[in-house]
């Protein structure tokens, strides 16, 4: 579960207060960007398998359109609040500028448990987003996209209840299709192998051999799947990854010394990323308590779950050994650890930049479907790697000269981007 103590929200305001001094922004240009264009709160009434009738909470919120639609994922969770979906939206504003493709910030939020719900029932709850929601989502206003929770069948029942509703054909107003209907390949990897192009880059400029170096996991998803499996492609050894047990309703840690085997754990998790004790057990792989990820005798860590993770309570059981946070979920450090990553001298490779892969391959989804013309999975994958290692050494190197933290040197990057479209639009 997300650590209730911290409120997302309150986390993206002090990270951007932070770099709008820095920056000396004007007070025009700072209210804009500390606030949402747009929140859509709204209630989707679905009738379930039994008969009853239950009204679901949604939210849909623009955080910035300066640099073009509003882009980000929709989540499908019990804990959803509209503070977390805002700081998410936030993120997605600073995401789709740090790596430039020209989309602004959104993201949107159900809370429910598809864990708990049939397909039907799940269909109906998109359908009904959408019958709601249609006059506001599209490819020039706002494209939603799968999130913790949602998959492709998730967007595609979206995107037939809206093109229903318009009589046309919008394949652009939702990514994250499945391919053959829209979807582009490499979409499913895209996040994870972003992830770890990022690690590389960084491995190489801290001249470390990555063939040497030792990784612990947080979440085995969509994210920490084809990160874990990127790594270990590239001679990693990943020693710990930690999953949500949604029967126990507690997480878990599974390690094994020699190195785990994503292909083999993989093979049994279930569609929302939980990996099967037993199975894994039998596999040889040791089950520790879900928090054990953390405190590793290891090079890197990869929070790859939820936003929260990190905090100051729990910052002092990370080895002296680790040497880089590569941050893959949304948010998964607290701000008041900034300074005691610092103080540790740890690499930080943050969110918005690290997890920017997704969003990258969903703007090629786009100009596919444009085209409509599709690229092979190599040619997605190596524009991909492409504009994340771009991405990497713009953040990096301006770090390096003006001696940033790197969390502030890619808010930099983002803001200052954000900041001059707002301005050429004569909107401050
Ligand atoms: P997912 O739903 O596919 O997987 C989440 C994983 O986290 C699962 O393995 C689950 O078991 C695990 N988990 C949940 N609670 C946990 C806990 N308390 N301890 C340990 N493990 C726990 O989600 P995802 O798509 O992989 O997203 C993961 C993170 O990355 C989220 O923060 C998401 O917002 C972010 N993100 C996702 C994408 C994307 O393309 N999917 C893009 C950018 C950012």
């Amino acid at each position: 579960m997300a650590n209730q103590n911290y409120n997302p929200y309150d986390n993206a305001k002090t990270q951007f207060d932070r770099v709008a001094e820095m920056l000396d922004l004007d007070q025009a240009t700072r209210d804009l960007l500390r606030q949402h264009r747009q929140e859509v709160h709204f209630t989707i009434p679905v009738k379930m398998d039994d008969g009853s009738t239950k009204i679901f909470k949604a939210f849909r919120m623009i955080h910035n359109d300066a640099r073009g639609p509003g882009k980000g994922g929709l989540r499908f969770h019990p804990h959803e609040t509209a503070d977390t979906v805002r700081a998410l939206s936030m993120w997605m504003t600073w995401k789709c500028a740090v790596v430039d493709i020209p989309l602004g910030g959104a993201k949107g939020g159900v809370i429910c448990d598809p864990r708990t719900m049939s397909q039907g029932e799940q269909e109906r709850l998109c359908r009904g987003f959408i019958r709601r929601l249609h006059s506001q989502v599209g490819y020039n206003i706002d494209v939603p996209a799968p999130d913790v929770m949602t998959n492709g069948q998730h967007m595609m029942w979206m995107l037939d209840e809206y093109e229903s509703i318009t009589g046309k054909r919008f394949p652009g107003m939702i990514t994250g299709k499945p391919v053959g209907m829209g979807g582009s390949l490499g979409r499913t990897e895209a996040t994870g192998y972003g992830v770890v192009y990022c690690l590389r880059e960084c491995l190489k400029n801290m001249k470390i051999d990555i063939t040497k170096t030792t990784a612990s996991m947080q979440g085995f998803g969509n994210v920490g799947e084809y990160a874990a499996r990127m790594y270990v492609d590239l001679g990693g050894k990943l020693i710990a990854i930690s999953s949500w047990d949604a029967t126990d309703k507690v997480s878990y840690t599974f390690r094994k010394m020699e190195g785990c085997n994503p292909a083999e754990l993989a093979d049994i998790k279930d569609t929302f990323g939980s990996i099967d004790k037993n199975k894994a057990q039998a596999l040889g792989y040791e089950v520790l308590p879900g928090s054990d990820w953390l405190c590793q005798d290891v090079d890197i860590l990869i929070p790859a779950a939820l936003e929260n993770q990190i905090t100051p309570e729990v910052f002092p059981n990370i080895s002296k050994k680790v040497k880089i946070l590569c941050e893959a979920a949304n948010g998964p450090t607290t701000p008041d650890c900034d300074q005691l990553i610092q103080d540790a001298g740890i690499m930080l490779i943050p969110d918005f930049l690290s997890n920017a892969g997704g969003v990258t391959c969903s703007y090629f989804e786009q100009v596919q479907g444009n085209m409509n013309y599709y690229w092979s999975k190599e040619e997605v994958l190596e524009k991909l790697e492409s504009a994340m290692t771009k991405a990497f050494h713009n953040v990096y190197n301006l770090a390096q000269e003006k001696n940033l933290y790197m969390r502030d040197a890619a808010y930099v990057v983002a803001i200052n981007r954000v900041a001059n479209a707002a301005k050429i639009r004569g909107w401050v």
